[in-house]
């Protein structure tokens, strides 16, 4: 396991799974019922942008960065309410500069939005990960965190006794086998709680194409940034794919990802694919 997050944080990959991820959780707790949410692969939780790590990549300078600095004015509301929850926790360090210092994890924008009652696990396998983590959150009984195996952890807490819930699916993939995993602990998750939402990253690349065909039973949302200068064995673009997502994310995932994509840079494209009409519902699937 050598992937470290805090060398991607902010950066495009970022940008396309934390709006979205902030879109699911307005959404879902819009409703005035208990959700449950688990992060199987929840990272560090927050992560300092002018760290050795993040300034040697530059991701964010060339994700997050570019949005921050873009006007307000046409910005669409999914674009505008991420935006406004990295500010938040950028603010915790310091006065708000142009562009953010400190970028939340998925675990601290999953904390933003939990209301009292919600519950939510976050997993992370890595130890020193896992022990920033921890910290991140120390003291805080809202977030329980665990040292583990996230695809374990999947399959021993789904369902949730909450009936309602969002599952992020965010691994590095770089074990040979981490399409197969995913879509393993995607048919076991969806067969105990075939009503929950999943949403799932992956990595578009030039000799892997095709991990949303291989999503195709569940008939999710799909959602993707395309690159326009693609080097040999550098991503191509990523893609989140959700299944089950609420009422209304598509249609505001329509509007905030070609914006995304134009102020990303020239040539980078957004698709937005839905499932058919005709699809069956997930329970019946695979
Ligand atoms: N979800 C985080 C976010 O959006 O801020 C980023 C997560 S990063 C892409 C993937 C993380 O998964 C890494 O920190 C890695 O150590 C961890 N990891 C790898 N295999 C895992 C597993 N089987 N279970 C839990 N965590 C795992």
């Amino acid at each position: 396991m050598n992937y470290r997050h805090g060398y991607h944080a902010g950066g495009f990959t970022d940008v396309l799974k934390h709006t979205g991820l902030c879109e699911l959780l307005r959404l879902l707790t819009a409703k005035d019922k208990k959700l449950f949410v688990l992060d199987t692969h929840a990272g560090a939780g927050g992560y300092d942008l002018q760290a050795d790590a993040a300034r040697r990549t530059g991701e964010a300078e060339a994700g997050v960065a570019r949005l921050a600095a873009a006007p307000r004015a046409g910005m669409p509301g999914p674009v505008a309410r991420y935006l406004a929850a990295v500010a938040a926790y950028d603010r915790k360090f310091g006065p708000p500069g142009a562009v953010p210092r400190r970028y939340p994890g998925s675990p601290r924008l999953v904390r933003a939005a939990l209301r009292p009652g919600d519950r939510f696990v976050a997993c992370e396998l890595h130890p020193e990960e896992a022990m920033a983590l921890k910290r991140e959150f120390a003291g805080d009984r809202a977030v329980e965190v665990r040292q583990a195996d996230g695809y374990q952890a999947l399959k021993a807490l789904l369902p949730p006794p909450e009936r309602r819930g969002l599952v992020l699916v965010d691994p590095p993939f770089e074990a040979t086998d981490e399409r197969e995993r995913v879509l393993r602990a995607l048919r076991q998750g969806i067969r105990r709680f075939a009503t929950g939402c999943y949403a799932i990253w992956y990595p578009i690349k030039d000799e892997a194409a095709g991990f949303a065909e291989d999503l195709a039973p569940w008939a999710p949302l799909v959602l993707e940034l395309h690159l326009a200068d693609i080097a040999p064995g550098r991503l191509a673009g990523c893609g989140l794919a959700v299944v089950n997502p609420p009422w209304r994310f598509e249609e505001a995932m329509r509007e905030a990802l070609p914006w995304i994509a134009a102020r990303l840079g020239p040539g980078v494209t957004a698709r937005v694919a839905a499932p058919p009409a005709s699809a069956p519902a997930p329970a019946s699937r695979a």
